[in-house]
């Protein structure tokens, strides 16, 4: 199943080139995590059946599928060529996991607001996992069994000198979508392809099988040290072809066959770093 989020809070089944409207079916209140979370906290997935209305995808704005993740745990340095193009001496294996601010999530079509006018901000595509379940000291062989989904992430970076999960976590940084697709669909995350193009030029391609730590190794590590809850999302890490994105550009970033996720990059609210927030140097 691909489910979307579309318009103010629904829940559709992407169907081809249709949108099955099936928010009657998920029970309880909504709630600022929404629909597709309620759904992920319900535990066995239900088939939803109810469906309200069916609409043409195209004719749909699609929104972040969860725009409030409980958490959402990214990996450093996960593909050998990106250890290279960033000279990185350490990889997840040695440096962990971070963390970014639940408030980066946007969706499909929504616009990176890049913070800084003079300061490079990268793009990074990543393979999304969706947690189903609480997850707690997950071995390796059952780990994929605690995936709901998976879905197109961007993990927008500013190289400036804060911290990485300051540099990392401004609203707009974490674009998610276009939809998720059910585990069950990806017997083997290893088998999907990524790739991410800035302004339509070809920057990342790699097969998900690269990663130094697979899905189900990054489940396992972050399990160990915090308790993943349902709807938590885990950002697999970048391959090779990192680089700037400016004002105006378009980001595509397609993991095959998940779906392809776009947004547009704006510097209309960027300032100089130096004129960021911070306290008056003392004499
Ligand atoms: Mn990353």
């Amino acid at each position: 199943m691909r489910f979307a989020v579309f318009g103010q809070d629904r829940l559709g089944l992407v169907q081809g080139e249709e949108i099955v409207d099936v928010t009657a079916s998920v029970p309880g209140p909504a709630s600022p995590a929404g629909v597709l979370h309620r759904l992920i906290e319900a535990g066995d997935v239900p088939m939803p059946t109810d469906a309200v209305a069916t609409h043409a995808l195209s004719s749909v704005r699609l929104a972040a599928p969860l725009p409030r993740p409980p958490k959402i745990i990214a990996a450093p340095v996960n593909y050998r060529d990106h250890q290279a193009e960033m000279a990185a001496a350490h990889t997840i294996a040695d440096l962990g996991v971070f963390l970014k601010a639940p408030s980066s999530v946007i969706g499909h079509g929504a616009t990176v607001r890049l913070p800084y006018g003079d300061v490079r901000t990268d793009q990074e595509g990543e393979l999304a996992v969706v947690i189903g379940r609480t997850a707690r000291h997950v071995p390796v062989d059952r780990a994929l069994e605690f995936v709901f989904g998976y879905c197109c992430a961007l993990d927008i970076t500013v190289r400036s000198t804060e911290d990485r999960s300051t540099r990392k976590s401004f609203d707009t940084f974490t674009p998610l979508g276009p939809w998720v697709v059910t585990a069950d669909e990806v017997p083997d995350p290893r088998e999907l392809t990524l790739r991410c193009w800035v302004d339509g030029e070809l920057r990342q391609s790699a097969r998900v099988d690269e990663l130094i730590f697979g899905v189900a190794e990054l489940i396992a590590y972050a399990s160990s040290v915090m308790t993943l809850w349902p709807g938590d999302v885990l950002l697999t890490g970048t391959p090779a072809g990192v680089g700037p994105i400016n004002d105006a550009s378009s980001v595509a970033v397609q993991v095959d066959p998940i779906g392809r996720l776009e947004v547009l990059v704006s510097s209309e609210s960027a300032v100089p770093y130096a004129a960021r927030p911070r306290p008056e140097a003392r004499s």
